[in-house]
């Protein structure tokens, strides 16, 4: 079975290909000739998966998944959220956004938050999400230097080290996407 993975990320889709069964078979989207980007303007973060993935099998047939992910922050309602990416702006830079929410956060002393990954699955007629969610808390300063986006700001709960301390497969194997995935090819594997 082939199942379109709607993203570029070569690494992303690596990764995945090495968990599932020989029988199904990950396409990227270059592979299906979708060049253009695809919009994520959905208010919430399973809104953008459910986009993304229903982009993918309108358009262009497939049975695919897609994924989308963003950091909640309790005490700001669950912002940056689904604009994670570009809470500072649309030049999207991770240090901005860490300096933002900093500051947003100064004079906070509930730091609780979250990332959360939703995983859209469409196949064959049917749609299934998965979600995968890691509660911590938001340091007063960035630490550590590993990973991307808001890792060196996030200390995962019964942790002494933030994510940006985290070598890359100790992060992928408790991270939200890592719970979500999981989800995801247990799923697939039982079909
Ligand atoms: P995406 O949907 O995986 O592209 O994530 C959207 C945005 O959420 C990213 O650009 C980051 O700002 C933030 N984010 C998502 N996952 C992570 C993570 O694992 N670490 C740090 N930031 C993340």
């Amino acid at each position: 079975m082939e199942l379109v993975f709607a993203s570029n990320n070569k690494n992303k889709i690596k990764e995945i290909q090495l968990l599932l069964p020989n029988s199904i078979t990950i396409l990227s989207l270059e592979d299906i000739g979708c060049f253009e980007e695809i919009e994520e303007n959905a208010s919430t973060i399973e809104g953008n998966a459910i986009l993304k993935a229903n982009y993918v099998t309108t358009k262009y047939g497939h049975n695919c998944f897609a994924d989308d992910s963003g950091l909640e922050v309790e005490i700001l309602n669950g912002k940056p959220g689904v604009h994670s990416a570009r809470y500072a702006g649309e030049q999207r830079n991770d240090a901005d956004n860490m300096d933002k929410l900093l500051a947003k956060l100064e004079f906070v002393t509930n730091r609780k938050a979250n990332f959360k990954t939703v995983i859209a699955l469409n196949l064959d007629g049917k749609q299934t999400l998965f979600t995968g969610i890691i509660d911590g808390i938001i340091t007063k300063e960035k630490i550590g230097t590993n990973g991307f986006g808001y890792d060196p700001l996030f200390k995962p709960n019964n942790c002494d080290i933030t994510f940006g301390q985290f070598e890359i497969e100790e992060k992928a194997r408790i991270s939200h996407r890592g719970i979500a995935v999981k989800q995801l090819i247990t799923y697939l594997n039982n079909l």
